[in-house]
């Protein structure tokens, strides 16, 4: 099927202005609470899960719903892709049923793109392996917008395993066309090769990165992504990258502390840190409704 429509499969395609008109729609329903609207009356929207999620799929559940669309979930343990169903066939049997998105997390790089050509419903990347996590990464931005009122200008501190993460690199992506600046910290194990290319500044040492930093986002171990290897231990790990009370005060004093969860507490964030007064941690879940409601009103309401 070649006709062109829109899809989200990640922050790399969209332009500044793109970006910024969710932001605003984002923001505007965030003022309203997320109340309740007709937009998607009568529409279907699929959930399929093909990985772990508790956020973002109830997150696209409650948007949807908010949005008055009929929403099925389908997960990965209870589809046919159990009994040796590809994925394409899995999303083209759900397509025939006319829903007008599809919101897909897959473990494979690349799986929404393929999805995208394949079936007539818009796809909403919810997170495809190392490669992407759109709607992750608008909702980090909105809530920082939120917080400093710009993006350009924020100086964006992100600490941990950036290699293995796709809200880094969607992140990287979006706060780059936004004028912000992005520093990344880690073991150089979990730092991609030429991750500079992409825009950002490297650190192999936490406090260095954080000395000015506007925003620290903290990254989970990827350790469903890893073959073992990348750091000696989680001990290790988070003496030398654990984000603390002590490494972060190097940042300002006004800082905010962002994670896009699952947090394991006590390995890459202390839980005085996660739960202390920087940490808007649960204002990004809450503001992540916004953002979906926004995404999935644009492009399929
Ligand atoms: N929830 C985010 C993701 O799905 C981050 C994480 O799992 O660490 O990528």
């Amino acid at each position: 099927m070649n006709r062109p429509k829109q899809d989200l499969l990640g922050i790399e395609p969209l332009t500044k202005a793109e970006i910024i008109a969710i932001l605003d729609r984002a923001d505007a329903l965030y003022a309203t609470d997320n109340a309740k609207s007709d937009a998607m009356a009568g529409k279907t929207v699929i959930n399929l899960f093909m990985e772990p999620s508790t956020r973002t799929r109830t997150s696209f559940e409650i948007a949807a719903k908010r949005l008055s669309a009929d929403v099925v979930n389908v997960s990965e343990s209870f589809s046919s892709s159990k009994k040796g169903e590809t994925l394409l066939d899995t999303a083209k049997n759900l397509d025939a049923m006319k829903p007008s998105a599809i919101v897909l997390r897959h473990a494979s790089a690349g799986a929404p793109q393929m999805l995208s050509s394949a079936v007539r419903a818009r796809v909403i990347n919810a997170g495809d392996g190392s490669h992407e996590h759109p709607t992750q990464a608008l909702l980090d931005c909105g809530t920082m917008r939120r917080h400093a009122g710009k993006i350009e200008g924020l100086v964006v501190t992100i600490v941990g395993d950036v290699m293995h993460s796709r809200v880094a690199r969607s992140n990287l992506f979006a706060l780059s066309k936004l004028g912000a600046t992005v520093r990344v910290a880690g073991p150089r194990s979990l730092l991609p090769p030429g991750i500079e290319a992409l825009g950002a500044e490297v650190f192999d040492r936490v406090e260095p990165a954080m000395e000015g930093a506007d925003v620290v986002m903290v990254l989970r171990l990827q350790q469903e992504r890893m073959n073992g290897g990348y750091v000696p231990s989680l001990r290790d790990y988070s003496r030398f990258f654990g984000i603390n009370a002590r490494n972060v005060r190097a940042a300002k004093h006004d800082a905010i502390v962002m994670h896009p969860g699952p947090i394991n507490r006590g390995v890459e964030l202390s839980s005085d840190v996660a739960d202390g007064a920087r940490s808007v941690i649960l204002e990004q879940v809450a503001y992540g409704v916004s953002v979906r409601m926004a995404v999935l009103e644009m492009l399929a309401g």
